[in-house]
């Protein structure tokens, strides 16, 4: 797919917010062309985590049922963050560094996302909206300059024909009220099949299988195209996939974006003791945990509090969950003898069980510093037995004990609103969506922040630990002020 060639643009557009001097001329792509340039096995999957991050907020966004404008606040913060695409007249930034990025991404997204129809239909309802919101935010002459280049406009009607139908133009064009609109109007004459939803909203005038648009609707036109063109591209890739499957460089991590993008996250990378927040000690978990941690995690320590012991795999998610919480390895060895108590020996556990605490920190065998799981890994990857305690209760209780968690542990009444809305989320395997929801009703309506959703059982911790800082600071300052106001004057 990549190679050393470099793809030359030719540059068709001679009007508007074009750069000749730029190998991409336009912010907006259509992605025809798939990039020939080499790149590093890093680039390649770090461009990928953060294109698929921007996708996964806009599938969550989606999900709440969010409007076009909280759409585009997400997409925005989403692209500021992760993928930064600016326009012609931002001549601060590397302009053809960002599109070649934004192409990367893309391309490699088509190769984890061709497989299944459900994959190919998430990819492109999330690639179709970001397509809107960069369309929407780009200026006039940016639009024209691209669609020129495509020779996308539709076939333009002549003055004649206009004249001619004039009275069924108006009647169905809702944003002409004068004669005057209707003199200033441009119409194109496209296959009704490329505007359905303009068809379906009764906003077109059709005649022999066409419809007539006006300039004004224009964009729906580009964006049903631009779905289609995607749709098709991707079954094309799935029917060339099967050679892929050779590579066992990037096949596991193809598999790791597709995973991913089906648990709603794109999944976090190396991240090591404390980077979720402040350092923390064996005696602050039962407090932290009732507080802050989110269901997976409180499930996993209301195990360890009630039989006194873990299974491997709880063990597992919930060492690594805690080291990178910020519990020292000295305080994790602590913190793990004391809960075992007198359910085994101290020659036993520092037998059994210190080394691979230690194993965990990174402080004993290949000594590597393992990440704790994020939530795609916990959702999709080693799902519990029955007497497990690890994985994602959203994922993997069955309704009833789900509630009744999500009851004991948060108090959400079983029989209320919210309560429904979060099991919809299940039951439609959001599952992110599902404990962001409970995340919001148990911080007094806060999120995660820019609107993103759960993704990490830490940024769930440190999001809550940070709310509850800010809350307090804010007492402080309400205390010194009834404290200022109640000293007697001298
Ligand atoms: Fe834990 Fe993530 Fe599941 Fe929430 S969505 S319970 S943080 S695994």
């Amino acid at each position: 797919m990549f190679n050393r060639t470099a793809t030359r643009h030719q540059q068709t557009a001679s009007i508007g917010d074009v750069n000749p001097l730029l190998k991409y001329p336009h912010r907006l792509n259509f992605y025809e062309e798939a990039p020939l340039e080499q790149v590093t096995l890093e680039q390649f999957e770090t461009w990928a985590i953060d294109r698929l991050r921007v996708l996964a907020e806009i599938e969550a966004a989606r999900i709440r049922g969010g409007n076009f404008e909280a759409l585009k606040t997400v997409v925005s913060t989403q692209c500021e963050k992760h993928l930064q695409l600016h326009s012609n007249s931002e001549k601060e930034y590397n302009l053809d560094e960002e599109r070649w990025k934004d192409r990367v991404s893309h391309f490699i997204l088509r190769l984890a996302f061709c497989r299944t129809d459900e994959l190919r239909g998430k990819f492109v309802r999330a690639e179709t909206d970001l397509f809107r919101v960069r369309f929407a935010e780009a200026k006039q002459a940016e639009r024209d300059a691209f669609l020129a280049s495509k020779r996308f406009s539709g076939e333009p009607i002549s003055d004649d024909e206009k004249a001619q139908l004039k009275r069924q133009l108006m009647d169905t064009t809702f944003s002409i009220r004068t004669e005057e609109d209707f003199a200033k109007e441009n119409f194109y004459r496209v296959p009704w099949t490329k505007v359905t939803d303009l068809v379906a909203q009764r906003r077109v005038f059709l005649k022999r299988g066409h419809a007539y648009v006006p300039s004004t609707l224009q964009s729906s036109i580009i964006f049903q195209e631009f779905q289609a063109r995607l749709a098709n591209a991707l079954e094309l890739t799935a029917r060339a996939l099967p050679r892929l499957d050779e590579d066992d460089r990037l096949l596991p991590i193809i598999t790791h974006f597709s995973q991913g993008f089906l648990a709603g996250v794109a999944g976090e990378h190396g991240r090591s003791v404390g980077q979720y927040g402040d350092a923390v000690t064996a005696d602050m978990i039962d407090d932290l945990a009732w507080k802050h941690f989110p269901l997976c995690m409180r499930h996993v320590h209301g195990g360890l509090r009630q039989n006194r012991h873990l299974k491997h795999q709880g063990r597992l998610q919930y060492t690594l969950f805690l080291k990178v919480l910020g519990l020292p390895i000295d305080e994790a060895i602590h913190f793990w003898r004391a809960s075992y108590g007198n359910t085994m020996s101290d020659d036993r556990f520092n037998k059994e069980y210190r080394y691979n605490i230690r194993h965990s920190y990174g402080l004993e065998g290949g000594r590597k510093n393992y990440p704790a799981r994020d939530c795609r890994c916990i959702i999709m990857e080693n799902p519990p037995a029955v007497t497990e305690t690890h994985g994602c209760p959203f994922r993997h209780f069955s309704t009833s004990n789900l509630q009744s968690a999500i009851n004991g542990y948060y108090g959400i009444p079983i029989m209320s609103e919210e309560m429904s809305d979060i099991i919809r989320a299940v039951e439609m395997r959001h599952y992110h969506v599902a404990c962001t929801r409970v995340f919001e009703l148990t911080h007094d309506g806060e999120g995660l922040g820019d609107g993103e959703s759960v993704t990490h059982p830490n940024k769930y911790v440190a999001r809550s630990r940070e709310l509850e800082k800010e809350k307090e600071a804010k007492k402080e300052v309400a205390t010194e002020g009834i404290g200022n106001t109640l000293k007697p004057d001298s």
